[in-house]
């Protein structure tokens, strides 16, 4: 692989350049063709062995400079002042044959100058979360990073027992965050903050390189990719679970997995991070989240508009418009409304209060949807359903397809290639967890066939779309990761 590490080139206050540290008897779980192929790497014996040595930290990519990260950020709604990689490394970056450049990202890899308390590792559960559910964020459409590998080993790691240590490597258009411009504008160091920003643009943002006013674009243009990926979480009922300043990608990823939840049965107020009792992180507060978060790095990048705070609440003022508009067109998508009508959002929010009522399956609901016809018994939609509590809600869905000029075949098409059938239930990612602490990986495997294509049928596949079983009902994850 060839190694540009423009990371490693800005100035030593950026990161601490280090090692990772080894981990005993390593085995490779698990590794996503799909992403190799960005690194236009192919799945064969060499590249599985040379992965498990770099991934274990018991090889090193010749031309790669290895590093963490210095960055703080918001955890919670409270400033902390310092965090940065404490357990990740920046192993470099890769051009590929594309002209895409590529941070490969080791999670897992060992104490480093920031890992405060921590001893620096991963276990195989969250690198087979994040795994997972990285690959299948992707296949969704939905800006993710994305996962390479991930590695096991015998090196014991202590959470509220004793796991296995492991790794993940994480690909990355960069692993730049919010917090990044917070670390350098609240200590002060505002020629690195300029440095940090020109950095993003020139890499991330590169169409912005020659317009006058290019912080303010930059900062607009980073509020619209997180309105928008904020907009698909919503859309498809994912719930991040840790929205700090730390875990917002600056170009609008889905970043830093941890106690994530797809939901099953819809719940506007549905928490998936146990820890958060105050439910800040709620499935319904993503947006205010995301639209705080902007605001946080606006206060950051303040230095650079001249301490302008009009300038920055002014682009900041566009977040929940660009937001709603966003999230209107994917519902729509979702409903097959092909053609827009004002009133849309209301029925939207109709629909997400009769789901609220009613408690059935989300995606399972979108799913039968797709084959709706208005006057028919619809079997399988009122199965899902299972009551009377979305009946006006149907009747208005009818009336509105009668505007809509598209027959129901085109549009359960259309509907079928934006509703997906198969998501990384908690339950399903659960299973495959158990399996894989057995030293049984196929279960991750198999799984992924279905998150690969989620949008198609699986006739053999199909008990992967089924809810959650009754053992699974209560099923915590663990935020320990
Ligand atoms: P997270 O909640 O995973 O986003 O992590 C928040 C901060 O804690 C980041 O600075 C991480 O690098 C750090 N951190 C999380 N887990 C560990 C660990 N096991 N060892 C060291 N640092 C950690
Ligand atoms: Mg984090």
């Amino acid at each position: 692989m060839n190694f540009i590490n423009t990371f490693a080139g800005l100035p030593e206050t950026f990161y601490t350049r280090l090692l990772a540290t080894p981990l005993i008897n390593p085995r490779l779980v698990a590794l996503s063709a799909s992403a190799a192929s960005l690194l236009d790497l192919k799945d064969k014996p060499s590249l599985r062995d040379e992965l498990t040595a770099v991934c274990s930290g018991n090889a090193n990519w010749i031309s790669a400079e290895p590093l963490a990260m210095v960055y703080s950020g918001h955890q919670f709604g409270v400033y902390n002042p310092q965090l940065g990689d404490g357990r990740g490394l920046l192993l470099g970056e890769v051009r590929n044959a594309c002209g895409e450049k590529w941070d490969l990202h080791l999670k897992g890899a060992g104490k480093t100058p920031y890992s405060r308390f921590g001893d620096g590792r991963a276990v195989l559960r969250s690198c087979v979360r994040e795994y997972l559910c990285s690959e299948a964020m992707h296949h969704l459409t939905i800006p993710t990073t994305r996962a390479l590998c991930v590695v096991a080993s015998d090196t014991p790691v202590y959470r509220e027992t004793e796991e296995a240590g492991s790794t993940l490597l994480r690909l990355a258009k960069t692993h730049i965050r919010f917090g990044h411009f917070e670390y350098f504008s609240y200590t002060n160091q505002l020629d690195s903050l300029k440095t940090l920003t020109d950095y993003t643009i020139k890499h991330c943002f590169p169409h912005l390189l020659q317009a006058g006013d290019r912080y303010r674009l930059f900062f607009k243009e980073v509020l619209e990719k997180t309105a928008r990926l904020i907009a698909c979480w919503q859309s498809v009922g994912f719930a991040h679970g840790v929205m700090n300043t730390d875990n917002m990608s600056i170009v609008g990823e889905t970043f830093d997995y941890g106690p994530f939840g797809f939901m099953d049965k819809f719940d506007w107020h549905y928490i998936c991070n146990h820890s958060d009792h105050q439910g800040r992180y709620a499935f319904s507060q993503q947006p205010d989240i995301g639209y705080w978060n902007c605001g946080r790095l606006g206060s950051a990048l303040l230095p650079l508009f001249n301490n302008n705070a009009e300038a920055i609440q002014t682009t900041l003022d566009q977040f929940p418009g660009s937001y709603s508009s966003y999230y209107t067109r994917l519902m729509r998508q979702k409903l097959g409304l092909l053609i827009p009508e004002d009133e849309d959002p209301e029925l939207i929010r109709e629909l997400l209060a009769a789901l609220q009522k009613c408690g059935c399956d989300y995606t399972l609901f979108f799913r039968a949807l797709c084959d709706f016809v208005a006057g028919k018994d619809n079997e399988k939609l009122l199965k899902v359903i299972g009551g009377s509590a979305m009946t006006g809600w149907l009747q208005q869905y009818s009336q509105r397809l009668k505007r809509n000029l598209v027959d129901d075949t085109r549009r359960c098409q259309q509907m079928k290639t934006v509703n997906p059938k198969f998501i990384l239930r908690n339950y399903l990612a659960q299973q495959a967890i158990e399996h894989a602490e057995q030293g049984d990986f196929s279960e991750i495997n198999r799984l992924m066939t279905v998150l690969e294509t989620p949008f198609d049928e699986h006739p053999d596949y199909e008990s992967y779309a089924e809810p959650p079983p009754l053992w699974a009902s209560g099923l915590k994850v663990s935020c320990s990761s």
